[in-house]
């Protein structure tokens, strides 16, 4: 029998069972909640009813709040979940959770408003909220520190980590806990409850007790708020709880709501819950249907042995798939593997896998010299040199031995894929796969999709990013890309205020306080000032009018590639990673400030700031409107998974929407005022004005 589509009300006996039924994880939408609040109502009106239990079907107890209801005015509906928790707590007859799976977020805060708790071990136990810049709003930071010691609830709270069922053993969070036959067990303990009159147990009437409570809430605070920095979360996390110990059950909820309404109102919730989102919106093509069907990738090629190559071949075979790897020399094929080995060793010694295990993995790679072996992969992957005929050669020959159907992928950085699946006879099964350095490390994926590139080629390759532990975020064919496209511009903005007076270490420390992991002097010195030079060269004849900072360029003709070279932008000791600023590059920068008669001024770390971001949100606007990216949200993924943008601020985007997209079109317009550098660079896109003008945001 349904009382309702969300729930499923049955009786066994004198225990009347509600069953959350809100697939996949029973998240606590409105339907779900008016489900249990009306079966709840029904088994108390029931004479036959003595007690009652409540349990999830299929894959969770309940994961928490129904996120596809985030933002809904459904959201709010009542029965709201601290109303629903209410009502179960003040239910005449004992509620039984019978838990199993998942208990998470406003999961566990149900729970904990039931009278009795039963669990089967290995569910997993968590209050999730601060990850989302949040703390639990329904009574959890109050009801949890009642049941487990103050310091567990506490971790729990501002880590939001998982524990299994079986480590609360002894704590009054779980009143049984079971290896099996959760369901079976909480209707046993309901009858037990009910025979043995165990009464209305209600968690909101139990005390905090902990030795030296006071001492240890000041040292959570403390580290909390230096673990935290940039998140206001945890240290109201820590707050909350204190309002636990200190103050009575409702006065301590009422710490709690407006700590979470302060909370959901701040921009570094705003900025995890959009990361949150726009990693499922990731994965959404519009005409790419989910029932799109999935060839089976069950193994890999890689060509070319190098820096690339070597990291994706890594990817595959931590995940079991195989990978023939294909070099045209010998040496290079030894040199790959050996640092691929290298690799594997380390982390090994590192404690992070056996020596058994490295060996499993190294078996997963054929190295070959020839494309006889390689033909009978379900992909391969080319990252050999970043060269139109390379490329033109490398992919003649995987038209000629690949089986029908192979997926045929570039690791192209900055080639059009278009042209290199036109070097095939089967353009529909290229597709660019770009992968950033280190490859085995970095969690980015961008997966490039040409204008002809077959649907069940994009969706496979998806599927296979999420495979391979990468976030896949699809980009249409440009220079660059999403994520290049748009950094070229931030370095050009980088040089443009070397000439105009700023150092390259004064650029670095203010992007830096913003919150990016490197700033972009650094950067360089990282990945090679050579690779921008050579892309520059390039660039020279392609764009001849484009106008850059050419201090880059005199600073590679120094020699100073980086930190492979000792010296870039930086001067380096051996074997440390320090960044010390170099007089002979000040110098070297004063010169060219005078070749091109600039007198140098003071540039303000705000301004830095807003120019070199800005630079990203204007490249950003012109690629979503030309379509490259399919919506505002993968730009900011992208930026947050592969470039150090940080977290707290939620992407480029983001971003700009937080500063004002009116405001940030006002600086453009200052920038734009300034005689050196660019004039059209701060001409905003098309897309910026028109959200301006509609008072609308671009995420
Ligand atoms: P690399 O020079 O380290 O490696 C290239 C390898 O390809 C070399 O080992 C070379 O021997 C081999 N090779 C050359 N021609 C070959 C051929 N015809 N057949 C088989 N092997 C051949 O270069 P990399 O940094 O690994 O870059 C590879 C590709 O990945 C390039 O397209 C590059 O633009 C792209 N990429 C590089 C990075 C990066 O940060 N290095 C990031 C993203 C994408």
């Amino acid at each position: 029998m349904s009382d309702s589509q969300a729930t499923q009300y049955q009786s066994h006996g004198d225990v009347a069972v509600i069953t959350m039924n809100n697939p996949p994880v029973n998240g606590l939408g409105y339907d779900l909640r008016v489900g249990i609040s009306n079966d709840l109502r029904r088994a108390m009106a029931d004479p036959a009813v003595k007690a009652v239990v409540i349990t999830g079907a299929g894959k969770a107890f309940s994961g928490g709040a129904d996120i596809r209801e985030f933002g809904s005015p459904k959201a709010l509906g009542e029965p709201n979940l601290l109303s629903l928790i209410l009502q179960l707590e003040q239910a005449t007859k004992p509620v039984v959770a019978a838990i199993h799976s998942v208990v998470m977020g406003g999961g566990l805060e149900l729970a904990l408003g039931c009278h009795f708790r039963v669990a089967q071990k290995g569910t997993q136990v968590a209050l999730p909220e601060v990850k989302l810049g949040l703390l639990p709003g329904a009574g959890g930071t109050q009801r949890l520190p009642r049941v487990v010691p103050l310091e567990l609830a506490t971790n729990m709270i501002v880590s939001g980590t998982a524990i299994k069922a079986e480590k609360f053993a002894g704590t009054r969070l779980f009143d049984q806990i079971v290896d099996d036959q959760v369901l079976e067990a909480a209707i046993a303990f309901a009858r037990k409850a009910v025979a043995e009159n165990m009464g209305l147990p209600k968690v909101r009437d139990l005390k905090v007790k902990y030795p030296n409570a006071q001492g240890f809430l000041q040292f959570a605070r403390n580290t909390a708020a230096a673990v935290a920095r940039n998140f206001p979360a945890p240290v109201k996390c820590v707050e909350a709880v204190r309002a636990a110990v200190d103050l009575p059950f409702d006065q301590g909820m009422a710490v709690e709501r407006a700590a979470f309404i302060e909370l959901m109102a701040t921009p570094e919730s705003r900025a995890l819950r959009h990361a949150f989102f726009a990693e499922r919106a990731a994965s959404k093509i519009p005409d790419v249907p989910e029932s799109t069907p999935i060839r089976p990738i069950k193994s890999a090629a890689v060509i070319g042995a190098g820096t690339m190559g070597g990291g994706i071949t890594m990817n595959f075979i931590n995940v079991g798939i195989p990978v023939t790897l294909l070099e045209i020399k010998q040496e290079a094929l030894d040199k790959g593997i050996a640092i691929i080995r290298k690799n594997y060793e380390n982390s090994a010694k590192k404690g992070k896998m056996s020596a058994e295990e490295v060996e499993k993995r190294m078996a997963l790679i054929t190295p070959t010299t020839t494309y006889d072996s390689i033909g009978q992969a379900d992909i391969v992957v080319e990252a050999v040199f970043e060269d139109m005929p390379v490329k033109e050669q490398v992919f003649k020959q995987l038209d000629k031995v690949m089986k029908p159907g192979a997926i045929l992928a570039t690791n192209t950085s900055t080639l059009d894929v278009d042209k290199i699946a036109a070097f095939t006879a089967r353009p529909q099964e290229v597709i660019g796969t770009h992968f950033f350095s280190p490859a085995n490390v970095m969690r980015l994926l961008e997966i490039v999709r040409g204008a002809k590139t077959a649907k069940d080629v994009l969706a496979t390759t998806m599927a296979l990013s999420k495979t391979i532990k990468k976030t896949g975020v699809v980009s249409g064919v440009c220079d660059g890309f999403i994520g290049n496209r748009m950094i070229e511009q931030y370095s050009r903005q980088a040089g443009f205020m070397l000439d105009e007076g700023a150092s390259p270490a004064q650029v670095d420390r203010a992007i830096e306080r913003f919150g990016f992991a490197m700033g972009p002097f650094r950067m360089a010195d990282l990945a090679g000032n050579d690779v921008g030079w050579y892309i520059r060269k390039r660039r020279a004849l392609e764009r001849p009018n484009m106008i850059y900072s050419r201090t880059a360029d005199k600073l590679c003709e120094m020699g100073r590639f980086g930190q492979k070279t000792g010296k870039g932008w930086y001067q380096y000791q051996p074997g440390k990673r320090d960044a010390i600023p170099d007089p002979q590059v000040d110098a070297m920068i004063t010169a060219y400030r005078e070749e091109i008669g600039l007198k140098p001024r003071k540039i303000s770390d705000d301004e830095i700031v807003q120019r070199l971001v800005f630079a990203l949100v204007n490249e950003g606007a012109k690629i979503l409107e030309e379509g490259i990216a399919l919506r505002a949200s993968d730009i900011d993924l992208i930026y947050l998974s592969g470039y150090g943008f940080p977290l707290h601020r939620g992407g480029p985007m983001l971003y700009a929407d937080q500063f004002g997209l009116f405001n940030m079109v006002g600086r453009m317009k200052d920038f734009a005022a300034n005689p050196h550098g660019d004039p059209s660079f701060w001409t905003p896109a098309e897309l910026i004005l028109k959200r301006v003008a509609e008072g609308s945001s671009l995420t």
